[in-house]
């Protein structure tokens, strides 16, 4: 059985990152496992930034967005050298396996350190929801969360001007945070860069919203999908509404992290350091009809996550 493991977590922050920190060092200690925290990913591991991490260390995060160990983006870790220079690191310090928790390409630089001979298991956070293998990925539903509260605030203005209000939603690839939101938060219509639509289909369905007695139009864009402001000014030229375009931008990163997402990120971590600690390496831990499931990491970054297209038809279908 391992001694001593290490967490980092990497690429783009998601709420749910720190209560996953929490359950992996409380379930290691429970095991009497030491756990090690690397700073700002791979970077940490390569420049040698770590701390030991004990039951106070994390204390009070488990109500907080972000990562307390700092997450980046690292070149050197792409080249053999940086990477043998991060394992060499972790070996020195005595560390045996390591938790990474982070998006694809954090997961695809964890498959490299498996291959070469370091135990590692990973852990899908990322706002994207874009993780093959696993329903849900740590901080997606608090992000949703945040993109419903703003289109109800939006909703509120639309409905008192007859306007037109275009929400762009964070999703370079991915439309999945806009498609949700989208149907939970009542749009009109969704946009996303996986099912193209042209302007004028947009613009059709948006007079004859009108002409069904609506006052006010919803459309929640993925930003994937284009020019947003270019699209609200093409919609309101072509309309004649009056339109407002809301970009939320990075506050859909931050916040106190939802109960699901802090119950998906405990709950995986608790598996993710059992697994670990008896010996299996190159696993994900996510989440399937509500059961904790391991995937092969391998396949989890080879795959790619497709939008769940019931959910887009129903949300066209109550937008009537
Ligand atoms: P995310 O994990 O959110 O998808 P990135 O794609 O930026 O974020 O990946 C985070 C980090 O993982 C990169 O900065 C790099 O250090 C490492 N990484 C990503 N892809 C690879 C790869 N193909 N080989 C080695 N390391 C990688």
């Amino acid at each position: 059985m391992l001694k001593k493991i290490a967490v980092m977590t990497s690429g783009g922050d998601s709420p749910g990152m720190n209560a996953a920190i929490r359950a992996l060092v409380r379930v290691a200690m429970h095991e009497g496992v030491e756990t090690w925290g690397i700073y700002d990913g791979y970077s940490g591991m390569v420049e040698d930034r770590m701390v030991k991490l004990d039951s106070r260390a994390v204390g009070d995060i488990i109500q907080r967005g972000g990562t307390i160990l700092g997450t980046a983006r690292c070149e050197e870790f792409r080249t053999p050298e940086g990477r043998a220079k991060g394992l060499e690191n972790m070996r020195r310090r005595g560390i045996e396996g390591l938790v990474v928790i982070g998006g694809d390409g954090s997961l695809t630089g964890a498959t490299l350190l498996v291959k070469e001979g370091f135990p590692v298991v990973g852990l899908p956070g990322t706002i994207d929801n874009d993780i093959w293998g696993t329903d849900y990925t740590i901080g997606f539903d608090t992000t949703v969360n945040t993109v419903v509260d703003a289109i109800n605030k939006l909703r509120d203005t639309a409905s008192a001007h007859g306007r037109v209000i275009v929400i762009e939603a964070m999703g370079r690839h991915s439309g999945w945070i806009a498609m949700t939101a989208g149907l939970a938060g009542g749009a009109e219509q969704i946009l996303v860069p996986e099912m193209a639509v042209s302007i004028e289909d947009t613009i059709a369905k948006l007079k004859q919203s009108r002409a069904s007695g609506k006052k006010y139009s919803i459309i929640v864009v993925a930003e994937g999908v284009g020019n947003t402001a270019e699209l609200g000014k093409r919609i309101e030229e072509e309309t004649g509404l009056e339109t407002r375009v809301s970009i939320l931008g990075h506050i859909q990163r931050g916040g106190s992290p939802s109960v699901f997402d802090r119950i998906l990120a405990s709950t995986l971590a608790e598996r993710a350091v059992m697994a670990l600690l008896s010996g299996i390496s190159g696993v994900m831990f996510g989440s399937r009809n509500g059961a904790v499931v391991s995937i092969d990491m391998e396949d989890a970054i080879s795959h790619k996550k497709t939008l769940d297209t019931s959910l887009f038809r129903l949300a066209n279908l109550l937008a009537q």
